[in-house]
C-alpha cells in the first residue's frame, strides 16, 4: 500500500532535506508545502479521501532546500540535476522574474542578474549579455560559488561573484537579484541619504537599507564590499551602480528590489512638494523592526536606541541622544559637570560658612 505524506510528513522532510519516496501519496497540502502549488515529480496522487473537506490555509514556500553534503560531484551527475525537474521549476522562476525587471524597467540592454542558491557550493545564475526580459529556462547556468561554470550553454554572468560575496557570508541568502532600478539608483548617484521612518511597509520588509561603496563591477573588492554589507541588510545600494537584495527565494529577493524603487520614488516626490518629510517616531520605527524581526528578518537596527533610529543627515539634521528636549538631563549626567558643579557648590557653601 502506498504511503500517504500529509503536511507534518512533508514538513519533516522539508527539515531533513529530503524527498518524499517515490509512488507515495500526498495529501493537497503536503504537495504545496513541497511544490508550491505546482505539480511535485513524484508520480504520487491525492487520494479521494485526502481530498475531501477544506484544505488548510497557507502560504506557498518557495523557498529551495538541498539535502547538506550531497552536491552533485560528477559530470553526469551535475547534467542529471541541472536538468531535473526541481531545476526546471527554479529556471522558469528566475526567466519570470527577469521578464519582470524588464517590464517594469529596473533593467536596460543587458544590464541585472539574477541567482539562485541550489547547494552547499551550487546555483543558477542568468548568463552575461543577455536581456532579462526574454531568457528561456535553457540560457541560465549552474555555477560553483567560486563562479566555476558547470553547467548550460551559455557563459555566465560576471556578476555572479557579488552576489556569493553575499551568499558566503549569510546563509540565509538563498537568492540575491541585481538590477538598476531608476528611482534607487538615482540616490546611488547621488550625494543624499535614503532617510527612514516614513513609511511602515519599508522598515518592516527592506529593514536598514545598506550602502556599499563604489568598486569595480564584477571584481574581488566589488564581492568583499557588498558582500560585507549585504551580510547584515537584505537591501543594499551599490554607489555610482544600482541595488541588490536577496531573499529566501528569487521571488522574495525581488520584492525587496521592488520595495526599494517605489520607496526611493515616493521619497523623491514627497521630498520636491516642498513641505519636508513627515517622520514617525524612533519608538514607531522600534514597533516595525520589531514586527520585521518576528517575520524571521534581522535588522542591524535592533539594539539601537529610539532615539537613533530616524537619522537621516539629508532630510533632517541628524538626530542624537542628545536632542534639545532631552539636553539638560544629559548635561546634569556628565561626570565631568557634575564634578564641577560640586566643587563649584562647596566653595560658595565656605564663603556662606566664612560671612
Ligand atoms: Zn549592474
Amino acid at each position: 500500500m502506498a504511503k500517504v505524506i500529509t503536511v507534518q510528513d512533508a514538513e519533516e522532510l522539508q527539515r531533513k532535506g529530503e524527498q518524499p519516496p517515490a509512488g507515495s501519496i500526498l495529501t493537497p497540502s503536503a504537495r504545496d508545502l513541497l511544490y508550491g502549488g505546482r505539480a511535485g515529480k513524484t508520480t504520487a496522487a491525492a487520494p479521494a479521501a485526502a481530498s475531501k473537506g477544506p484544505s488548510t490555509p497557507k502560504t506557498p514556500d518557495l523557498e529551495y532546500r538541498w539535502k547538506p553534503g550531497a552536491d552533485a560531484k560528477s559530470a553526469a551527475d551535475l547534467e542529471k540535476f541541472f536538468h531535473s525537474a526541481d531545476m526546471q521549476v527554479l529556471k522558469d522562476r528566475i526567466c519570470d522574474i527577469g521578464r519582470r525587471l524588464w517590464v517594469r524597467e529596473y533593467t536596460d540592454g543587458n544590464g541585472g542578474n539574477i541567482t539562485v542558491r541550489v547547494g552547499d557550493n551550487l546555483a543558477l545564475c542568468t548568463p552575461t549579455l543577455i536581456c532579462k526580459g526574454f531568457m528561456k529556462p535553457e540560457d541560465i547556468c549552474l555555477v560553483d560559488l567560486d563562479g566555476k561554470q558547470l553547467a548550460g550553454t551559455r557563459v555566465r554572468t560576471s556578476e555572479a561573484m557579488t552576489h556569493f560575496g553575499i551568499m558566503k557570508r549569510q546563509p540565509a541568502a538563498k537568492s540575491c537579484v541585481h538590477a538598476h532600478p531608476p528611482h534607487a539608483t538615482a540616490f546611488a548617484i547621488s550625494n543624499v541619504d535614503i532617510p527612514s521612518c516614513l513609511i511602515p511597509e519599508a522598515e518592516v520588509f527592506l529593514g536598514k537599507i545598506g550602502v556599499a561603496t563604489y568598486k569595480t563591477p564584477g571584481s574581488k573588492e566589488n564581492a568583499d564590499e557588498v558582500g560585507e554589507v549585504g551580510k547584515v541588510h537584505q537591501a543594499v545600494l551599490m554607489e555610482n551602480h544600482g541595488v541588490i537584495c536577496w531573499g529566501k527565494d528569487v521571488e522574495d529577493a525581488y520584492w525587496k528590489m521592488e520595495n526599494i524603487d517605489s520607496y526611493c520614488r515616493t521619497v523623491g516626490f514627497a521630498a520636491s512638494l516642498g513641505g519636508g518629510l513627515h517622520r514617525f517616531t524612533g519608538g514607531q520605527a522600534k514597533e516595525l523592526i520589531n514586527i520585521r524581526q518576528k517575520l524571521g528578518m534581522t535588522d542591524p537596527r535592533a539594539n539601537l536606541k529610539e532615539c537613533e533610529l530616524c537619522d537621516s543627515a539629508d532630510f533632517r539634521p541628524t538626530a542624537t541622544c542628545l536632542a534639545p528636549d532631552t539636553e539638560g538631563d544629559a548635561v546634569k549626567s556628565d561626570p565631568s559637570v557634575e564634578a564641577l558643579v560640586q566643587q563649584i557648590t562647596e566653595q560658595l557653601m565656605k564663603q556662606i560658612g566664612k560671612k
